[in-house]
């Protein structure tokens, strides 16, 4: 059990589980690539680790990059995306692939392909290493789905709560009652 703040959180996805949905991604994702040289684009800040950890096991050549949105407050997905960092490189005729740590209710992917909407790519394809079924809103299409998860809250590998457990190796899950007296 860890706490954060005012927040209770349970052990839930292992590295293990973790490592191995992102070997099935990346084997997805290779073979539908073929020959071309993909640009990976990271969804900061979450994505940072599944970034790392997935185009070291990228067989072939890649490049990465980021962009970088905001819509989270505490445990809340907001409507409000902000856009702190956009695109920087040109990518006219590339094969995109956009990793996202999580899919909540779609708001940040909608910002996605807005960036997008006047990018001439070749191909946008969209990988998320978690997605919250229940709680999407859009009708976006998901290509690529490492693991999908009920809609609670999440910590770890990434993801933050007030700015914490970014730097886990595992998943937690949000605890909603937590009785002082179960806590040892
Ligand atoms: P959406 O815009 O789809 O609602 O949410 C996407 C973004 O919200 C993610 O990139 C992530 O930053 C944040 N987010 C969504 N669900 C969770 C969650 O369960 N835990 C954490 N820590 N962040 C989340």
């Amino acid at each position: 059990m860890l706490q954060f703040h005012d927040k209770f959180f349970k052990p839930f996805i292992s590295a293990q589980s973790i490592d191995q949905a992102l070997d099935r991604m990346v084997n997805e994702i290779a073979k539908d690539v073929g020959d071309e040289i993909p640009v990976f684009v990271g969804i900061l800040n979450g994505s940072f680790m599944l970034v790392s950890d997935f185009v070291k096991k990228y067989p072939k050549p890649c490049e990465v990059t980021f962009i970088k949105l905001a819509s989270y407050e505490g445990v809340k997905s907001s409507e409000d995306i902000q856009r702190l960092i956009g695109l920087t490189q040109d990518l006219t005729d590339r094969t995109v692939i956009i990793l996202e740590d999580i899919i909540d209710s779609g708001n940040t992917l909608a910002e996605v392909h807005r960036i997008f909407k006047n990018e001439a790519v070749k191909t946008l394809k969209i990988a998320t290493l978690f997605y919250k079924p229940e709680a999407y809103k859009k009708d976006f299409k998901l290509h690529y789905v490492g693991i999908e998860i009920p809609d609670k809250f999440i910590v770890g590998y990434g993801l933050d709560y007030d700015g914490l457990g970014r730097d886990l190796p595992e998943v937690y899950q949000i605890k909603e009652t937590q009785h002082m007296t179960n806590l040892v």
